[in-house]
C-alpha cells in the first residue's frame, strides 16, 4: 500500500502555494502525497484552472498516478513515478497565471535526464503572481547563478482577463548550488516603465511621470505594444544594485484608475526602498525552494510574510530541512536554510 504524506492545504496562508511547493517536492523526492483542505482560506477554495493545470502538468511530467484531480477539488492523491524531460504544452484554458504553472514544474525538470521545452498558455501578467518579466529579470538570474540551466521566452502577451499568452521554458538537467549573497549597498538603477497595449497615451505618460517623482528613480520609459497584444497595462519599478534586482508592479487596464496603479507601485517602493534591503517579499518566498534544494544558504529580507512562513513549513516537512527566520534590530530578517 502506498504511504502518502499528508499535506494540509489550510496551513498558515492556506493558498495555492502549498499545493505548488508540495507537488514539486513530491516529484523530486518521489514521495506520494495526499493534499487536503486545498486553498481552504481562499474565497473560492479548491483547484482553480491554474492549479489544476499545474497538477496535470506535474502528472504528465512525473508519470504520476493520481486520484481526485479535477476542477474545484479540495483533496487529491498524487504518486509520482520518474521525471521525464521532453517537449510539453499545457493550456490553462483561462487567464490564470502561466508563471505559477511554470513555478510548479521548473525545479522537477532540472532532475530529468534530458532537456525539456515547456510551453504554457494562459496569463503572463496576473495580479498576485509573478509576471513574465519578474521571472525573466529577477528569479531566473538568481537560479542561473545557482547553476540552473534554464531560459524563458515570452511568445505572446497575455493580459488579464483575456489571457491567451504563451511562455516557453527550457530546462536542462542541472544541479542547484548554494548562492552567496554579497552585502547590499543600495540600488543604483531605478527605472520606471509603463508597458501598455491599447491604453491612452496620456495614461502611460502620467504613470511614468508619477513614479519619476520618487527621488531614487533614475530613468523613465514608456513602452507601447502593438494592438495585437490585447488590452493591458503594467507599471513597473525596476531596481538594480550590485548582484541584486527587484521588480515592483502595479496592474492597470481599461477598468483600473490610473491613480490606483500608481499608488500600488508607490506603496511597494516605499516599503522596499525604506527597508534598504535587496530581496523583497515576493522574491523571498520564491527563493526558499531552490535554496532548500541547494542544501543551504541565507539572505536578508523584510519581515517574513505569512506566505513565506507557510512555504517554509511545507518545504521543511517534505525535505526535512530547517528554514529559520531571524529578526534583526534594524527591522529586517535573516532567512537561514540549513540541512545540518
Ligand atoms: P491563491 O489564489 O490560493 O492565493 P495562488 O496560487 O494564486 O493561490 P499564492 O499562494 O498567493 O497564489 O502564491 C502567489 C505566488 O506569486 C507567490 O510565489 C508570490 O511570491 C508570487 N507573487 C505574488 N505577487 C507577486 C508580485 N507582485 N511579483 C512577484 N511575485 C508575486
Amino acid at each position: 500500500m502506498t504511504d502518502y504524506i499528508n499535506i494540509d492545504g489550510s496551513l498558515g496562508e492556506g493558498g495555492g502555494q502549498i499545493l505548488r511547493s508540495s507537488i514539486a517536492l513530491s516529484m523530486i523526492t518521489g514521495k506520494a502525497l495526499h493534499v487536503f483542505n486545498i486553498r481552504a482560506k481562499r474565497s473560492k477554495p479548491g483547484l482553480l484552472r491554474q492549479h489544476l493545470t499545474a497538477v496535470k502538468a506535474a502528472i504528465a511530467i512525473s508519470q504520476a498516478e493520481a486520484t481526485g484531480v479535477q476542477l474545484g477539488a479540495t483533496e487529491f492523491w498524487f504518486e509520482p513515478k520518474s521525471i521525464q524531460g521532453g517537449d510539453y504544452f499545457f493550456a490553462i484554458g483561462s487567464a490564470g497565471s502561466a508563471s505559477l504553472v511554470m513555478q510548479t514544474i521548473l525545479y522537477p525538470l532540472m532532475f530529468a535526464s534530458v532537456a525539456s521545452a515547456v510551453r504554457v498558455e494562459g496569463g503572463t501578467y496576473n495580479d498576485f503572481a509573478p509576471t513574465y518579466d519578474f521571472l525573466q529579470e529577477v528569479l531566473l538570474p538568481y537560479l542561473q547563478r545557482m547553476g540552473a540551466k534554464i531560459t524563458l521566452v515570452l511568445d505572446r502577451y497575455g493580459f488579464y482577463p483575456q489571457g491567451g499568452g504563451h511562455m516557453t521554458l527550457t530546462v536542462e538537467p542541472s544541479v542547484l548550488k548554494p548562492i552567496k549573497f554579497t552585502e547590499f549597498n543600495g540600488w543604483h538603477d531605478v527605472i520606471a516603465e509603463s508597458i501598455a497595449c491599447r491604453m491612452p497615451k496620456e495614461t502611460v505618460g502620467q504613470q511614468v511621470k508619477a513614479l519619476q517623482r520618487i527621488p531614487e528613480v533614475t530613468e523613465g520609459k514608456e513602452t507601447r505594444l502593438p494592438s495585437k497584444c490585447g488590452t493591458g497595462n503594467v507599471l513597473y519599478l525596476r531596481l538594480k544594485g550590485g548582484d541584486y534586482s527587484e521588480l515592483l508592479v502595479g496592474f492597470g487596464g481599461a477598468r483600473v484608475a490610473t491613480a490606483t496603479v500608481i499608488k500600488a507601485v508607490k506603496r511597494q517602493a516605499n516599503k522596499l526602498l525604506g527597508a534598504k534591503v535587496g530581496v523583497g517579499e515576493y522574491l523571498a518566498d520564491q527563493l526558499l525552494l531552490p535554496m532548500a534544494l541547494a542544501g543551504s544558504g541565507s539572505f536578508e529580507t523584510m519581515q517574513p510574510t505569512q506566505h513565506s512562513l507557510t512555504n517554509a513549513a511545507v518545504i521543511g516537512q517534505l525535505l526535512g530541512i530547517g528554514i529559520q527566520f531571524k529578526s534583526s534590530e534594524n527591522g529586517l530578517c535573516k532567512v537561514i536554510i540549513d540541512s545540518g
